[in-house]
């Protein structure tokens, strides 16, 4: 029953992927161990106060030209039309949603985390003729529900393997970034906030990507470090690989 719901939305947004028999996601924390690459990843979480919108930290990634994955929430996008536009319009940039509400997805029935997943993968679609295709669950929370609507709907569901903590008040940008540096490493997806809730994110993220790219780590979308991960040939896990 569940299924033939989630079935008839897939219709509609026409996803990718059919779900599997046994309806479960697979929950990407990080990109493989082998690859010389980083995703840097930012979350657009609905704000009350403020313009939820960190702007001197996307206009860096764009004059940088650091590819990086956004992941808005449906109540975001409501309220920053222009903003969705312009990060759309980044070549080096992708985009994924992240629930309707930020609602706790686990509290909630199949019906209910089918439309909060659903929302603003709609609303990208209509309104801003994209396809999102990869989701981040908000708060990170889910359950086995969560995954077989994110599979039938086709969606990518990401989640990551380094927290920076960029929210937290207390986090001085010193201990932030020294704590980055320590556990970011082939593969890692790192998670950020871009709504302007993370005090030191721009001057963190900054000096970070300086960092791995000059460690030899290059700065790639989810999708690429997924799908696409360039691995240098003295450290190419398979001999002759191609
Ligand atoms: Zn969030």
């Amino acid at each position: 029953m569940m299924l033939k719901r989630a079935l008839a939305v897939c219709a509609l947004l026409g996803c990718a992927v059919l779900p599997a028999a046994d309806g479960a996601a697979q929950v990407i924390r990080s990109g493989s161990s082998s690859c010389k690459a980083v995703a840097l990843t930012f979350d657009m979480c609905p704000v009350r106060v403020g313009a939820g919108y960190d702007a001197p930290l996307i206009d860096m990634l764009m004059d940088r030209r650091i590819p990086a994955t956004f992941f808005l929430s449906g109540r975001w996008i409501a309220r920053h039309e222009a903003e969705v536009k312009a990060l759309l319009a980044v070549p080096f940039f992708e985009v994924g949603t992240h629930g309707q509400a930020h609602a706790h997805l686990p509290a909630q029935d199949a019906d209910r985390q089918r439309a909060e997943i659903s929302g603003p993968v709609l609303t990208l679609r209509k309104r801003y003729g994209y396809r999102g295709l990869l989701f981040r669950p908000p708060f990170g929370e889910y359950d086995d529900t969560t995954e077989e609507v994110a599979r039938a709907l086709g969606l990518r569901f990401i989640l990551w393997n380094v927290v920076s903590g960029d929210p937290d008040p207390r986090l001085s940008p010193d201990r932030m970034l020294e704590d980055l540096r320590a556990r970011v490493r082939n593969g890692s997806i790192v998670v950020f906030h871009a709504n302007g809730k993370g005090l030191h994110t721009r001057a963190v993220v900054e000096d970070l990507s300086q960092d791995l790219l000059n460690k030899g780590l290059q700065l790639v979308t989810v999708t690429d470090l997924l799908d696409r991960c360039n691995v240098s040939a003295d450290h190419a896990p398979v001999a002759g690989n191609h």
